[in-house]
């Protein structure tokens, strides 16, 4: 399929079938923010949940924390985001419009009014959200809207390493809401004012950054292998030297093929000891940790993996769309891996009848506790199927007139479309092996 129409098809299935709607739409949107309908917020919660039970759960080295969005401003000048947390900024003179300098097309022409030569000097435009805290409005009750969720990490190193006792290599992990002012948001929920990061602080001896840099690179990148991005649309992209951050001893970006070309969907950087040593000069906390078997002390090095779960949802999307002919008909499906997809199992009663009903709901209650479930009685059949294939509920559970006399139901696959006769009672066992853990 075309790659913009690809974009264009994900777009109108997410409004249609509840996914993913602008913000505030009854006044006409806002901005560039979006809200996550019933079936959005599920598949955006199980991306969060894959990322946590690979990044937390399936580790003994990683714990989690969950931090405040307003923080002390002196993290943010120590951090370094009051001074340079910036993009460069152009007006187009022609059409008024803005851009982030460092987005422009090759050929130098408005991306929106097609003007040539019509940009002014890049300035520096500063990303952090301002606000006050409490009821006066003046310098000293300025606090910033976090940018990111490593700050939170950084200035909780102590806390986490001594209530857990935890040696480096270990890590720190965190999901959750942040905030940039960003000069061009868009591609959908691409870009967004707000968003969802999901991030890790890796703390590691000093002379062991650079293994452990590559180490989380490749685990990093096998994680959306593993969750269905084809790994032809999957790159690792490591930053030049003009690119680097000041303190980055290496940065990588995980990118992926979206329907406008390769763009960042993860960044893996070696952040060294900048963070910890420059909380340690604001804050006057000693941030180094004394190594008792080496007898030495030292402040350890940073490897930090950070993905958005906005943006990282919308690539298992894109990779998951498709559309294929079936007797002469279209079909849409998304394949989604069974651990995202919204919905596990529909429970579809072959038509809406006294007698099925309350053996679908039997099924329905069997199901429910372990899985997440719709039931769908209205239609054909034939038509639910689609509607289930096309938010990519990987099973289909038909509950039949031979059911009444069997007690046997059809599960349905979504891929292969196969359908297969399982004993009720056998039904749980069944489902749980044709799934992933
Ligand atoms: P860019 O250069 O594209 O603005 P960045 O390099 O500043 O991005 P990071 O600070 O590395 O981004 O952020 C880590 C991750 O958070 C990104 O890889 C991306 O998945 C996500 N992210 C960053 N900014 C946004 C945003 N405005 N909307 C949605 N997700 C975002």
């Amino acid at each position: 399929m075309a790659k913009p129409d690809l974009m264009e098809r994900v777009v109108n299935l997410c409004k249609r079938r509840g996914l993913v709607f602008p913000s505030s739409e009854i006044y006409g949107g806002f901005r560039s923010t979006w809200d996550y309908g019933p079936l959005g917020v599920l598949l955006k919660r199980n991306v969060k949940d894959a990322w946590w039970r690979t990044m937390v759960q399936l580790r003994d080295d990683v714990v989690g924390l969950d931090t405040a969005i307003l923080m002390h401003p002196r993290v943010w000048e120590a951090s370094g985001h009051v001074q340079a947390f910036t993009d460069p900024l152009v007006d187009c003179r022609n059409c008024k419009e803005r851009f982030r300098a460092d987005h422009l097309p090759e050929s130098g022409a408005c991306p929106n009014c097609g003007a040539k030569g019509s940009f002014t000097e890049a300035r520096q435009f500063h990303l952090m959200f301002k606000t006050n805290v409490g009821p006066v409005e003046d310098e000293g009750s300025v606090a910033y809207l976090r940018p990111e969720t490593a700050q939170g990490i950084f200035v909780n190193f102590l806390n986490v390493q001594t209530t857990t006792r935890k040696k480096p290599p270990f890590g720190i992990a965190q999901i959750g809401k942040a905030f940039r002012n960003e000069i061009t948001p868009g591609n959908f929920i691409f870009r967004t004012r707000e968003f969802e990061v999901m991030e890790m602080e890796y703390f590691v001896p000093p002379e062991d950054g650079a293994k452990w840099y590559e180490y989380w690179c490749q685990e990093r990148l096998r994680w959306f292998v593993d969750l269905g991005i084809p790994e032809d649309e999957l790159r690792l992209r490591p930053h030049d030297a003009e690119e680097l951050s000041h303190y980055s001893a290496g940065t990588s970006d995980v990118e992926y093929l979206y329907p406008w070309g390769w763009g960042e969907l993860e960044g893996i950087a070696n952040r060294t000891d900048y963070d910890l040593t420059r909380h340690a000069e604001y804050s006057g906390q000693d941030l180094s940790y004394y190594d008792q078997e080496a007898d030495r002390r030292y402040v350890p090095h940073v490897i930090e993996p950070a993905l958005g779960a906005d943006r990282c949802m919308l690539a298992f999307l894109l990779a998951a769309y498709h559309e294929e002919e079936v007797r002469g008909e279209k079909r849409t499906l998304l394949r989604l891996d069974p651990r995202l997809a919204p919905i596990t199992i529909a429970v579809l009663p072959l038509s809406r009848n006294e007698r099925l009903n309350p053996v679908a709901n039997e099924v329905a209650d069997l199901l429910r506790p372990r899985f997440m479930i719709d039931v769908d009685d209205a239609g054909s059949i034939g038509r639910r199927y689609r509607r289930q294939d096309e938010v990519g509920t990987p099973l289909c559970v038909t509950v039949d007139f031979d059911t009444l006399d069997d007690r046997a139901v059809t599960v349905r696959d979504r891929d292969s479309m196969t359908q297969e006769r399982v004993a009720i009672d056998k039904l749980v066992d069944h489902v749980q092996e044709q799934l992933p853990t």
